[in-house]
């Protein structure tokens, strides 16, 4: 069966960002085409073997919320799952599995191949297609032209590819892999600006070799908790992983060779993520901490790989070695694969819109690590974000633009397209002003019905959500209209967290004190006897921080009176005289879709956002005087 030259998408790439976005428009019923350097490599994890972590697992669960598929892999293909911060504030906790490797990448290929509008093909695209503003297909590496109505580029670290060891240096898009050379000159022929980044990624051990005798145990939850809300997946035997920690020798190895290093001796020019530093930067920025903590992460049931987490480094192999051999129980441990650094180019995203669509190219859509991010999660979150706009642009529909306030999907894709950001970007919870409301535990509630309206979100997935949004409301109910009496049983289970009960209170009353969990309400007035319930968190979070909920609304309402504000597409901000020199530059470069947008540009003043609603006030002003000034004229050729 030959393949079809005639498609309505084309996803270029089979990274975390192209397989959301191949899935959602495959979904969405578009005649959809991902193309991959390697299809042996389609769902593969380059770097770290788990998805989640602060920040990170919101966009997992998220993203599964609208239908996508990072979170059912990630649940399928666990080797342990813990939820980080668990002591804290339900806004910073967060679930991370770590993942088989190589199960993951195969879960994700395997089910992309089910999908029934979708072909997987092997093949390198060397240029794109374009007619006037729009682009119209891909050419590949041996001359085959395919044509389009969309594509999403989601080509990862693969445009101008090198990865570094010590000053060893090779093109590729990232070890073992060929890159993509030509086609970051193409997009500059087409008027795209592109930069250069770069990241890195630690040595891999053979775990024969490290003697865990004495060397901490980081263990999975009992219970632990799910990326996906869906119910059914398999339960796996958990895996331990284990912490170890650099000496006063490594630092004096590191130190002694940082001339080896292609970072330190200038050769990258890449600017690395500030948030996941390589050990060198560590030693450097941080000379006054004497350890640094390191995680033995399992790549897998079926290899004896260890992935060092915390050691990324582009330092000579030689050198590498010894750094491993300084570390506790790692003194005899051999390496089967030397870390190294990438260096890529990327598109910056000011380039793109709400949407994920270039301003000046139709149809054309990117997503993922070409967009200056890093991490499997927010390549997916952007990936499902462009691939579902991709699919609404063929269907001639609005495209879906998210939030800040609604997800950290919609923070994630605001803050690319209108900051200038010169860094690989990572999430974090820090970066939404809306913690309270964008929980990992509320993911489903915040974005299913939108997956349900676009049409990603099945009948049993829509089905799984209403029973569970059914039995919350229930409960809230029920701890609304249940008083309880100051018996022997309430007074001395709240005595012993320190608080008092000498009037019958309703239950809603008694777990609005902080100090009072949902466990102990759970434990003398249970919602259902003999059996747990399943989603106590959304339920206590809603009641016992619900005057801050309110406060945050309040803010969102705000916010979205200036988001609801459009600036026109085409204007030249030089002739805003009252507008610094410098927020004129920066508004004609990055071209804000909204008012919104404008004010939160870098830079951007309230005294210029107050320039531009003047001026937005004018123009409206002038349209309707110069609309009645032309129905009086018609009135008056309409009576003569
Ligand atoms: C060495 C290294 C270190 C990393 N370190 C970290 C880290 O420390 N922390 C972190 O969070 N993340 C890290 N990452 C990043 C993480 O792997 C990526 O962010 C994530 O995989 C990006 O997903 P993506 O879908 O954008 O691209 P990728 O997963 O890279 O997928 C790119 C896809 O595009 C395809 N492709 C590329 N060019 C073409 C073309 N011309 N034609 C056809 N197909 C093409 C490739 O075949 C591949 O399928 C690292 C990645 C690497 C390579």
């Amino acid at each position: 069966m030959g393949v079809d030259m005639d498609f309505d998408v084309i996803v270029v790439g089979g990274g975390h960002a192209g397989a959301e976005a191949a899935n959602a428009s495959s979904k969405m019923g578009l005649k959809t085409l991902l193309l991959a350097v390697n299809l042996d490599t389609v769902g593969a994890m380059p770097c770290n073997p788990a998805v989640g972590g602060p920040g990170k697992s919101h966009l997992a669960k998220e993203v599964d919320a609208l239908g996508g598929v990072i979170g059912i892999a990630a649940d399928a293909t666990y080797l342990q799952l813990r939820t980080l911060n668990s002591s804290r504030g339900p806004a910073v906790q967060a679930l991370r599995a770590q993942s088989d490797k190589r199960e993951y990448s195969n879960w994700i290929k395997n089910y992309l191949e089910t999908l029934p509008n979708l072909t997987l093909k092997q093949g390198m695209v060397n240029r794109f297609i374009v007619e006037g503003r729009r682009i119209c297909g891909v050419e590949l590496a041996f001359g085959e032209r395919i044509k389009a109505k969309a594509v999403v580029l989601c080509a990862g670290t693969f445009l101008e590819g090198t990865i570094w060891i010590g000053k060893q240096t090779q093109p590729a898009g990232r070890a073992g892999e060929f890159p993509a050379v030509g086609l970051s000159e193409n997009l500059r022929s087409m008027g795209f600006t592109t930069g250069r980044l770069k990241t890195g990624t630690p040595p891999r051990i053979d775990g024969r070799t490290i003697d865990y005798t004495n060397l901490p145990v980081v263990p999975g939850d009992e219970n632990p908790d799910f990326f996906s809300f869906l119910d059914k997946r398999p339960v796996l035997e958990q895996v331990p992983c284990h912490q170890t920690r650099t000496t006063e020798k490594t630092h004096d190895i590191i130190r002694a060779n940082l001339h080896e290093s292609p970072m330190y001796s200038g050769m990258i020019h890449g600017i690395g993520p500030r948030y996941c530093p390589s050990i060198e930067d560590k030693i450097v920025r941080f000379a006054d901490k004497d350890s640094h903590s390191f995680f033995l992460e399992p790549e897998g049931r079926s290899t004896y790989e260890i992935y060092l987490q915390g050691c990324s480094t582009s330092l000579p192999v030689a050198v590498q070695q010894q750094i491993v051999n300084s570390l506790p129980g790692l003194e005899n441990a051999s390496m089967v694969r030397a870390a190294y650094a990438v260096e890529y180019d990327y598109l910056p995203a000011v380039q793109f819109t709400h949407a994920l669509m270039a301003k000046d190219l139709d149809g054309f859509f990117a997503a993922g690590q070409i967009l200056g991010t890093s991490g499997y999660e927010e390549a997916a979150a952007q990936g499902i974000v462009a691939g579902i706009n991709a699919a609404r642009y063929c269907l001639d529909k609005e495209p879906m633009i998210l939030a800040r306030s609604s997800s950290y999907t919609g923070t994630l894709v605001d803050d690319l397209v209108t900051k200038e950001i010169g860094e690989p970007y990572r999430m974090m919870t820090s970066r939404s002003e809306y913690r309270l409301l964008l929980r990992q535990d509320n993911a489903d509630s915040r974005l299913t019905p939108i997956g349900r309206e676009i049409g990603l979100v099945d009948e049993y997935r829509w089905r799984i959500f209403c029973e569970k949004q059914d039995a919350i409301r229930a409960e809230k109910e029920r701890l609304s209209s249940t008083r309880v009496k100051p018996d022997e049983n309430w007074i001395a289970a709240l005595s012993e967290i320190g608080e008092e009960m000498k009037q019958s209170l309703t239950l809603e009353e008694l777990l609005r004190r902080p100090r009072v969990p949902y466990s102990l309400i759970e434990s003398l007035s249970p919602s259902e006897e003999g059996r747990e319930f399943p989603h106590a968190m959304p339920v206590e979070t809603d009641i016992k921080y619900a005057g801050y909920i309110e406060r945050q609304r309040h803010q969102v309402e705000q916010a979205e009176k200036y988001d609801s504000v459009k600036l026109p597409a085409d204007l030249d901000y030089t002739t805003l005289v009252h507008l610094s020199k410098e927020t004129r530059e920066k508004l004609n470069r990055i071209r804000p879709e909204t008012l919104g947008q404008a004010a939160r540009i870098g830079g951007v003043r309230p005294a210029d956002v107050s320039v531009l609603m003047i001026f937005l006030e004018t123009e409206r002003r002038n349209r309707t005087h110069a609309e009645r000034g032309k129905n009086k004229t018609d009135l008056a050729a309409a009576g003569s």
